[in-house]
């Protein structure tokens, strides 16, 4: 079977969040089972290539082929250029002016002197040639039987795929995947823009991709894809209620047929106590509860937290709104007067980084807050937390849990998404409880089970705890098997 996964970011040549390692580790586990895998992503250039020197990968050296595309009157030359990773090959869309940029997505503007983060002004534009250089090229290949689309950067290739532009003439076109990492970003795009991209003006229109007087990249990946699915069974059912549904309820209820939900595993080579470089000397094996408690009493040292016994909470997160950070803050200060260490790794909105930088200093010895992304760190973090903070208002899958559960990290999740399909109370299940989990989005339940944690710190369900998140399977073995089934019943129908 012969499938393409085409996606805006993975790991290891480029990554802002989760997206990056399922588009990077899935197409792998698929490979293992015996499929012929490629990728398809932006080249970064020195996003990439940075990636690759880091990883000792070397550059891609075949130019497959370019393809040019007018827009708005300008000539775009994009080229296809070719390199093996692994065990999957991968094809790099390269364009300077459209990708090699600071960042993927976003930019940081000025409005009225107040700093803003605001998506790059031509994204339209840059992902819409990137999808339809991805859509001619399997096209012209012809045999290519899967064709694995994620999020809505790459959206419009199900679009082309199925338009007059690309369908294939011998009316045999491959099999179509959508699957919608995070529902709340969704490609909205003035409708002016649209007639650039090749696809006639019909596609502007509420049955296909329109929505609310803007066009809406996500609904045409809905609309024209065979299959669609989410990052896991309990987001796949939320999405399709209004609360969850970001204006999209309707629409999934409508196509339910072909939606399902499944679990997102992580890069068990990747994230490993007993193998990984950042940790030096002081690795652990999985239930090694001693090894990870020496780690933790290097790492705090270090961190100079002045406490040393105290239970250690960590959070390793975007600082949105979806990730709770507002209800974390609400309660930040009760936090710190009582005993215990937290150290806070992510950037986002600078509200929620400049209050985190003042408390930082107010509480220092006790608060830490490093506002970078920061892979290493990320790593030693996961391996000295206790515990570790997910308070998300909404969360699709969640990858920051499963990891720390692998790393003996105990989540502090609430009830919602992913996390509410992969950790279990351990004050509701002594026995196969490997977190804590709260319902609302409430900032008092999360001082509660904050301070619950903190009761239970190194008691008898504490370890039973532990043990059980050590234990928990994440990898993506169980998940590569659902795609495979996915994709086989898509070619069989
Ligand atoms: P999302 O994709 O919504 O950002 P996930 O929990 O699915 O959240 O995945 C987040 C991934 O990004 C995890 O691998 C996490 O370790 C990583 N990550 C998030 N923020 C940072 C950061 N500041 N530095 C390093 N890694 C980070």
């Amino acid at each position: 079977m012969k499938l393409i996964s085409v996606a805006s970011e993975v790991t290891p040549f480029a990554k802002t969040g989760g997206l990056a390692d399922v588009s990077g580790t899935l197409p792998q586990a698929l490979s293992d089972q015996g499929m012929d895998v490629y990728i398809a992503m932006p080249y970064y250039r020195d996003i990439v290539e940075k990636a690759l020197s880091e990883g000792n990968i070397s550059l891609p050296l075949q130019t497959l082929t370019s393809y040019h595309f007018d827009w708005g009157g300008v000539d775009h030359e994009l080229r296809l250029l070719y390199l093996e990773w692994e065990n999957v090959k991968v094809i790099f869309i390269e364009n300077d002016s459209l990708f090699n940029r600071d960042n993927l997505y976003i930019t940081s503007t000025s409005k009225n002197g107040v700093p803003e983060i605001t998506g790059y002004s031509d994204n339209f534009k840059r992902f819409a040639l990137f999808s339809r250089a991805v859509s001619r090229y399997i096209t012209e290949t012809g045999d290519f039987e899967i064709v694995h689309t994620h999020d809505w950067q790459t959206a419009l290739i199900p679009v082309y795929l199925t338009s007059d532009l690309y369908s294939s003439e011998k009316g045999k076109r491959p099999f179509l995947l959508h699957t919608i990492h995070n529902l709340a970003f969704q490609g909205n795009f003035p409708m002016e823009e649209f007639t650039n991209c090749g696809l006639d003006d019909s596609y502007i229109h509420l049955d296909k991709l329109e929505s609310w007087g803007e066009v809406n990249l996500l609904k045409g990946a809905v609309i024209y894809s065979d299959a669609v699915n989410t990052v896991s069974p309990n987001y796949c059912e939320e999405i399709q209620k209004e609360e969850y549904g970001c204006g999209f309820a309707g629409l999934l209820l409508e196509w339910s047929d072909k939606l399902s939900g499944i679990l997102n595993g992580i890069d068990h080579k990747e994230w490993d106590p007993a193998t990984d470089d950042y940790l030096g000397k002081y690795r652990f094996k999985k239930g090694d509860s001693k090894g990870k408690e020496r780690f933790k009493a290097h790492f705090v040292k270090e961190m100079d937290f002045t406490s040393p016994a105290a239970p250690l909470f960590v959070m390793v997160s975007r600082l949105t709104h979806q990730k709770g950070v507002e209800l974390l803050l609400e309660v930040m200060e009760d936090l710190l007067k009582m005993d215990i260490s937290l150290f806070i790794l992510g950037s986002g909105d600078v509200k929620y980084e400049k209050a985190m930088e003042g408390l930082a200093t107010k509480y220092k010895g006790h608060f830490k807050f490093s506002k970078e992304f920061n892979n290493p760190l990320a790593h030693r973090l996961y391996a000295a937390a206790d515990y570790f903070l997910m308070p998300s208002v909404f969360e699709p899958c969640g990858l920051g849990q499963m990891i720390a559960m692998r790393y003996g990290a105990l989540p502090i999740a609430r009830a919602t998404g992913g996390l509410k399909d992969t950790v279990f109370d351990i004050r509701k299940d002594r026995k196969g409880g490997n977190g804590l989990i709260f319902e609302s989005v409430s900032s008092e339940q999360l001082l509660e089970t904050i301070k619950s944690a903190v009761e239970l710190f190194r008691g008898k369900d504490f370890i039973r705890a532990r043990k059980n998140a050590f234990n928990s399977d994440h990898s993506w073995a169980a998940s590569a098997k659902k795609y495979l089934k996915i994709y086989k019943e898509g070619l069989n129908k």
